[in-house]
């Protein structure tokens, strides 16, 4: 039953609910600056296979809930109207689903803080299973009560065998069609799974999350609001994430005679140089490999490996150039490089600047972004003893 199709989801927002003590039914209504329908549409946003969304609210409603929708992007999302009771909402959000949906999601707007992986569990194994349905195992012993003025316990059921349903509850086309089919014939149920259900379909079950609560009463809104502010401090978190990149490059190479000393592209004159199969350019290695980093691209042994002919005596700076390339290709701008060179000798000093400027016009970035440092070991190992230069590098990329 694998399915790798296209999936749909309905967002069901068409109760009236518990108001909140606001005029606008509590699906709607900001909480932590966003609404708990807004923050059900942009969690199936974020979900790669969800290629629609349909969203049944109250026909008087329609105009606030398109107000409300985020930004879709590539995903088709509307609203249409409900209608009476849940089940005839879902019929008309299904209805409203393109022939195209082989798999469809049925979700409550009110529970606004389902993850990315309760979504992603449920429509594997929906395409699995034909039906699946979030839902947290009880960890509470269950006692069930029996009729009367005072609740009396009945018995204890065995809390092994007990799962409370959440949303999102997934379907086949075949199985949600024949559930809506029920509801329409006249069949009551509190969800879409009762009804697929009572159609005969095996409905499994799949872990579902604490967090991902139905606010359902006024008793709900302090633990949304602590939800939401956590919502918005991971989305901060992300933003800030994606905007900023660090990269660390290093590399060191053995002085030798009979060698150019190449350092950022500037030739040194000196008695020794780097030992290497390109010109053995540290500086532009370690910069090459931080930058490289920032972006997750590699690095230059995968990119330029001196097993290739072409890369002999290379000039390492070209190297940089085409690092750099790739990275803006990827969508990054260089925020900083910093360098510190250590070698006993010679001293960096009066090449620090051709050096930067060589470095920022391979990265094409102003060279007051580019910052290069010299050091000693202090006689200890080999770069110490002046037999060797290493050569470490950050980077900061920025999204462009
Ligand atoms: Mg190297």
């Amino acid at each position: 039953m694998e399915s790798d199709g296209s999936v749909g989801v309905i967002i069901a927002a068409a109760g009236r609910g518990v108001r909140f003590g606001a005029p606008v039914p509590k699906q709607l209504l900001a909480l932590a600056g966003k609404s708990l329908l807004t923050r059900s549409v942009e969690a199936f946003l974020g979900v790669e296979a969800v290629r629609e969304i349909v969203v049944v609210v109250p026909a008087d409603l329609a105009t606030e809930a398109e107000r409300q929708l985020p930004p879709a992007g590539r995903v088709s999302l509307r609203v249409v109207a409900g209608g009476a009771r849940r089940q005839d909402s879902v019929a008309a959000g299904f209805r409203a689903l393109s022939p195209e949906v082989d798999l469809v999601l049925v979700h409550d707007a009110a529970r606004a803080f389902v993850t990315r992986e309760v979504i992603e569990r449920t429509i594997d194994a929906t395409s699995r299973h034909g039906a699946a349905v979030a839902a947290l195992a009880a960890s509470d012993t269950v006692k069930r009560a029996r009729p009367g003025e005072v609740a009396l316990v009945a018995e204890t059921l065995p809390r092994e065998t007990i799962y409370l349903a959440q949303t999102p509850q997934g379907f086949t086309r075949q199985v949600l069609a024949a559930a809506v089919d029920l509801g329409e014939r006249g069949a009551a149920a509190t969800d879409e799974a009762r009804l697929a259900e009572l159609a005969g379909y095996d409905v499994c079950l799949v872990e579902g999350d604490p967090r991902n609560i139905k606010v359902t009463t006024e008793r709900d809104r302090d633990l949304a609001l602590a939800l939401s502010a956590m919502a918005e401090a991971h989305a901060q978190e992300d933003s800030v994430m994606s905007a900023f990149r660090i990269g660390f490059g290093y590399d060191s190479h053995q002085l030798v005679a009979g060698r150019p000393l190449v350092l950022g592209g500037v030739h040194i004159p000196f008695d020794r140089g780097l030992s290497g199969h390109s010109d053995a350019d540290a500086i532009a290695h370690a910069v090459t490999d931080a930058v490289l980093g920032a972006a997750a691209l590699g690095d230059i042994g995968l990119l330029f490996p001196d097993t290739d002919p072409r890369w002999k005596d290379a000039d390492s700076l070209a190297l940089l150039a085409d690092a750099a390339t790739r990275t803006r290709e990827a969508g990054f701008r260089v925020g900083n490089i910093d360098v510190t060179v250590i070698a006993e000798r010679p001293k960096l000093a009066p090449w620090r600047q051709p050096i930067c400027d060589n470095l920022a016009r391979a990265l094409q970035c102003g060279p007051e972004r580019v910052s290069v440092k010299g050091k000693t070991n202090e006689g200890m190992d080999a770069t110490g003893r002046g037999e060797a230069v290493a050569v470490h590098a950050v980077a900061l990329l920025i999204r462009a």
